[in-house]
């Protein structure tokens, strides 16, 4: 079965063909790290690693890169604000952000680099379009000229001919209105403070543009497969990428393009500036559970916009139990014959998700597929029980269901050591017939959040969600 994505650059749904076979080249823009990422951030964040792993399900061995952006006009600003350097600025931050994906298990890519750590590479690519004349120097800041490259507008579809000629732009966000040369290299003013290199091409620093374009050449090549990110980033970031990249190396730079819908909040885009964000610690505070943010987060098709609720948030932990429940319940057999209805079952439902999943990432189908399951098997069941190789096969279904998902067979974040202490606790008071000691444990565990069901074959718990 072929995978169709949906490439912005042509508007179109294409079947997903790699240079190289087998594998696949992904770079996605990442946190800009002045503040700690916002949900809607973990949006664009949470669609990137549904693509990485549906890509991993389909059998690709798949390069991710992403970049931290950790020099642009806000890390500046703030870290002056604060009066203090621009790394003791974004390492918190940067620390935030890989705690916050380890949390609502996003696969870590192979490559984060950092853009501080890569000046040398920028310097060298703004030579390189100087030489090619695609860019000019103006008070000792350097810009990349518009009207040299006349594919300039092919990713957003904007006329060259609409631009102002000759204008120029130093901030790194703008609209397309003001659409006009924009900076590479910005000369040092008072205001950038210590954020500074001396360098061939003069006292500065880059521009943002021209940091995704450094480091994804550096780590994919010229040319490569998938480049991602929210559909803010089309214009100018990601029109700029091509100019830049295409510009320097005179070679097509990315092959599909897909940008993810916004994550908004009562019709706004959620965003720093608008003040309407949560970060994912304001959600672990008000005692939400991560796997059901991540579920809210992945259940709604990346181009459609998001509508964020806590009702839907009640909802997404809802959809968790039942498949938890579900995973739950596969440990008693009692069946000693295999069922052949269970693996066509198993096989009616993975075609179904992964030919969902094969018109670019449809993921509401998808997901029917596995509830659908679900019922099948539960209904299948009821006449005649689970033999331990059904249950392996459905057990295995579910596992690869969960590849993609990652919400059924994950670990969250471990206080499990701990809760396993004071269940071995309890127990030992029951033996020791201290009862109140027992309710105590009880009390306390149920405080934290967790739920103990007593059988003749043991205690099991599970977390409220
Ligand atoms: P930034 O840190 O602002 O550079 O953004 C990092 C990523 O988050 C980019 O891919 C943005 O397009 C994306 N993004 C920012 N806000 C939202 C939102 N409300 N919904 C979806 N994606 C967003
Ligand atoms: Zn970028």
């Amino acid at each position: 079965m072929a995978l169709n994505l949906y490439n912005t650059f042509t508007r179109r749904k294409e079947e997903f063909k790699p240079i190289e076979s087998g594998k696949v080249g992904m770079y996605t823009c990442g946190p800009t790290v002045y503040a700690p990422a916002h949900l809607g951030n973990y949006r664009a964040y949470m669609f990137e690693d549904i693509l990485r792993r549906y890509l991993i399900f389909k059998g690709y061995e798949v390069t991710q890169v992403m970049n931290l952006t950790d020099i642009d006009d806000k890390t500046i600003r703030d870290s002056n604000a604060k009066g203090i350097t621009l790394s003791e600025h974004t390492q918190p931050f940067k620390e935030k952000f890989f705690r916050d994906i380890d949390r609502l298990h996003i696969q870590r890519a192979e490559h984060y680099p950092a853009a501080t750590e890569h000046i040398n590479e920028m310097v060298e690519l703004v030579k390189a379009l100087q030489e090619n004349g695609h860019a000019y120097e103006s008070g000792g800041s350097i810009y990349f000229k518009i009207s040299s490259f006349p594919d300039y507008g092919k990713l957003s579809h904007m006329k060259l001919d609409e631009l102002k000629a000759g204008a120029r732009i130093d901030s790194d966000e703008y609209e397309k209105d003001t659409a006009s040369d924009f900076a590479l290299w910005k000369s040092w003013s008072d205001e950038d403070g210590n954020a500074f290199w001396e360098t061939d091409i003069g006292k500065g620093r880059p521009g943002w543009h021209i940091e995704c374009s450094a480091m994804s050449m550096k780590y994919l090549g010229p040319t490569f497969d998938i480049h991602t990110g929210g559909i803010d980033n089309m214009f100018p970031h990601h029109e700029n990428e091509i100019a830049q990249s295409e510009g320097a190396n005179k070679v097509k730079f990315v092959n599909y393009w897909l940008h993810c819908a916004h994550l908004i909040v009562e019709g706004t885009k959620m965003a720093k500036s608008a003040g309407n964000y949560f970060t994912i610690q304001d959600l672990v505070d008000k005692g939400t559970n991560l796997s059901a943010v991540r579920y809210l987060l992945l259940a709604t098709h990346y181009r459609q916009q998001l509508n964020f609720t806590f009702e839907a948030l009640e909802a997404a932990k809802n959809a968790i139990t039942r498949l938890r429940d579900f995973r739950d319940s596969l440990d008693n057999v009692s069946g000693d014959t295999a069922n052949p209805d269970i693996e066509t079952i198993a096989k009616k439902a993975l075609d179904k998700f992964e030919n969902s999943m094969d018109d670019d990432l449809n993921i509401s189908p998808a997901l029917a597929a596995v509830y659908d399951f679900i019922k099948d098997i539960n209904v299948a069941r009821e006449t005649k029980p689970l033999s331990q190789a059904d249950d392996n096969v459905v057990a295995e279904t579910l596992k690869r269901f969960d590849i993609v998902l990652g919400v059924i067979y994950v670990e969250e974040e471990s206080i499990d050591s701990e809760i396993e202490e004071l269940i071995e606790k309890r127990l030992q008071a029951r033996k020791d017939k201290d009862f109140a000691e027992a309710d105590r444990i009880r009390d306390q565990l149920n405080e934290m959040g967790i739920i103990l069901e007593d059988s003749a074959s043991g205690t099991r718990w599970k977390r409220k969600l």
